[in-house]
């Protein structure tokens, strides 16, 4: 039965039972009425007249209007006869009458008239107490039926209201606890009412939306269960360490070279925090520090010093991070290729340094008187012979020392050293090539400089190596500042020209290794003076820093600590 047509029989029933009260209480009353009214129209009233007609009688002899009044009620009762036997009375009470109007003073007559009243007046008399049996078996009937009609309908409507909110709050349960747990995505449950109504069709929709949800649900799942392997597979498969880490940092995977390298196993990890797992594991700690910390780490694996890039990719979703992927990639094989590398240059320049000396040294030696008369082409020839080995030399030299660089050779010889002295030493190697250009070297002041602690070697090959750019780099018939500033705890010498100058973009590369500026007038050089210099530099714990503007000319200046 549908839900809508149990709602209308309840509230049907209520009504009828309002209804059925009401015409019966209506009914009864109505009938008591009647029978109340009928004791006194047909009743009382003519009680009431054979009481005046008797008054009447009684002042026969002292009222002379007294037989007009008893008329007068005579005709009342005439017209109100209502019972059995009471118009035969009436009737003889008309006759007495007659004969009374003819001869007041007879008494048989008034005595007739008398017995006659009485008569009248028992017959009424009986009526009104048979009349009010019947009103009182009539109200009996009425309080007994009312009372067994109430205690029915009280029944039946008590379990109207026992059972009838149950009818809707039943279900309605019912459809809040699988709504519930459908929210819970518990696919699997199902709701089962009985009920042939609104609430059962409910239900039914209700259980084939969560079967239909359950079916979506497990192909997700087994395409989720899929994914996730296949993404396994690749990530076990990788040959760089992945740790996988959710949006609190908890760990969510690390692929077996992860585990390798961290030397723990993932099952025992995971979903554990990573910060905790840092405190007894060095590499974990690394990998957490903020990415600039440590790009490059050294680990011991694979049995020897191994190298890997450290990348942390962030996950988003709908511009949320949901957590991070560190990446160990391995860059072992590209450091012992650069090794390689490292070395063979280190041996090709430490080789072609003997023979280039000596194609200098005899170079030089050709141009003595001794060895014979040369003509001027001959002696431009030799010159530049001298100069290509001088160049050639100096190549070989850069190469060496970013050999020693790269390796992390760098053999400093530290001691006092007076500044002057890496000065003149330097302003010596350099004058001719200045002079050539016709720029002047403008040395400020040096008078009592305290020593520093420096390489002397070192240091004056970082200030030639400073010059020779200035050089390079300035025009013709100009100036360089050359100077030194005493600070603190350390000494500042600096190259100042007023060359070409360097665009502000490039400033920080230039220090990088084998960069040269593009498009720079001068194409000679290896682009690796200035990286040798700041790591020759560093090395003896200064700083080497420049400041530039095009077409201005360039400051370069290093710091070394005092003595
Ligand atoms: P290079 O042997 O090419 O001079 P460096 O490492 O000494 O190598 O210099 C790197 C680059 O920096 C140069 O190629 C040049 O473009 C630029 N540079 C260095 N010094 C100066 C300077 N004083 N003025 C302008 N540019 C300079």
């Amino acid at each position: 039965m549908k839900l809508k047509t149990k709602l209308s029989l309840g509230m049907g029933f209520l009504f009828a039972v309002i209804l059925i009260f009401g015409i019966l209480g209506i009914f009864y009353i109505t009938r008591l009425k009647d029978d109340a009214t009928r004791i006194i129209e047909n009743n009382h009233e003519s009680l009431v007249y054979t009481n005046h007609m008797e008054r009447a009688l009684n002042s026969l002899q002292t009222s002379n209007n007294a037989l007009t009044e008893f008329e007068k009620y005579l005709k009342k009762q005439e017209k109100n006869i209502t019972e059995i036997g009471e118009k035969e009375q009436t009737e003889n009470l008309r006759r007495n009458f007659e004969l009374l109007k003819t001869d007041k003073q007879n008494g048989s007559t008034i005595l007739e008239i008398r017995t006659n009243l009485i008569a009248v007046s028992e017959i009424n008399q009986n009526a009104i107490l048979r009349k009010n049996e019947i009103a009182q078996h009539t109200a009996d009937n009425a309080i007994v039926l009312l009372t067994i009609l109430f205690t029915i309908l009280t029944l039946i409507t008590f379990s109207f209201v026992i059972n009838f909110p149950d009818i809707i709050s039943t279900p309605v349960r019912a459809l809040a606890e699988g709504i519930s747990a459908i929210a819970n995505k518990q696919y699997d449950e199902r709701i089962h009412i009985d009920q042939k109504d609104e609430f059962g069709d409910l239900a039914n929709a209700f259980n084939s939306m969560a079967e239909k949800l359950d079916a979506y649900e497990h192909s997700n799942l087994a395409r989720i269960t899929f994914e996730k392997s296949r993404i396994e597979t690749i990530i076990n498969q990788m040959k760089d360490g992945i740790v996988g880490l959710d949006e609190k940092r908890n760990i969510l995977f690390l692929n077996v070279v992860a585990e390798n390298l961290l030397g723990l196993k993932e099952k025992e990890i995971i979903g554990k925090y990573a910060p905790d797992i840092a405190l007894k594991n060095d590499l974990m700690r690394k990998l957490l520090l903020s990415e600039t910390d440590h790009k490059e780490l050294k680990i011991y694996a694979d049995n020897k010093e191994s190298y890997f890039n450290k990348d942390v990719f962030l996950v988003m979703n709908e511009d949320v991070i949901i957590g991070q992927v560190v990446v160990l990639r391995n860059i072992t094989p590209f450091h012992e290729l650069n090794e390689a590398k490292t070395n063979f240059i280190a041996t090709v320049s430490h080789e072609l340094k003997t023979p280039l000396a000596s194609i200098k040294m005899s170079a030089k030696l050709l141009t003595n008187e001794k060895v014979g008369e040369f003509n001027s082409d001959q002696k431009d020839l030799i010159h530049s012979i001298v100069e290509d080995a001088d160049r050639l030399l100096k190549i070989t030299g850069e190469l060496l020392n970013m050999s020693q660089v790269e390796t992390g050779n760098i053999q400093l010889k530290l001691q006092s050293v007076s500044p002057i002295e890496i000065v003149e030493n330097a302003v010596q190697t350099v004058l001719f090539q200045a002079q050539q250009k016709g720029i002047e070297i403008r040395l400020s002041s040096m008078e009592g400089l305290p020593n520093i602690y420096a390489d002397k070697e070192k240091a004056a090959w970082v200030l030639i190596n400073l010059l020779t750019n200035a050089i390079k780099y300035s025009y013709e018939n100009t100036k360089i500042d050359l100077g030194i500033i005493q600070q603190k705890k350390h000494l500042e010498f600096f190259v100042k020209d007023y060359g070409y100058g360097i665009e502000e973009k490039y400033l920080p590369k230039i220090f990088d290794r084998y960069f040269k500026v593009p498009g720079t007038h001068e194409r000679s050089g290896t682009g690796l003076g200035l990286a040798i210099s700041k790591e020759f530099i560093e090395a003896q714990q200064g700083c080497l820093t420049v400041s530039s503007n095009l077409g201005e000319g360039s400051r370069f200046s290093f710091s070394l600590p005092l003595f």
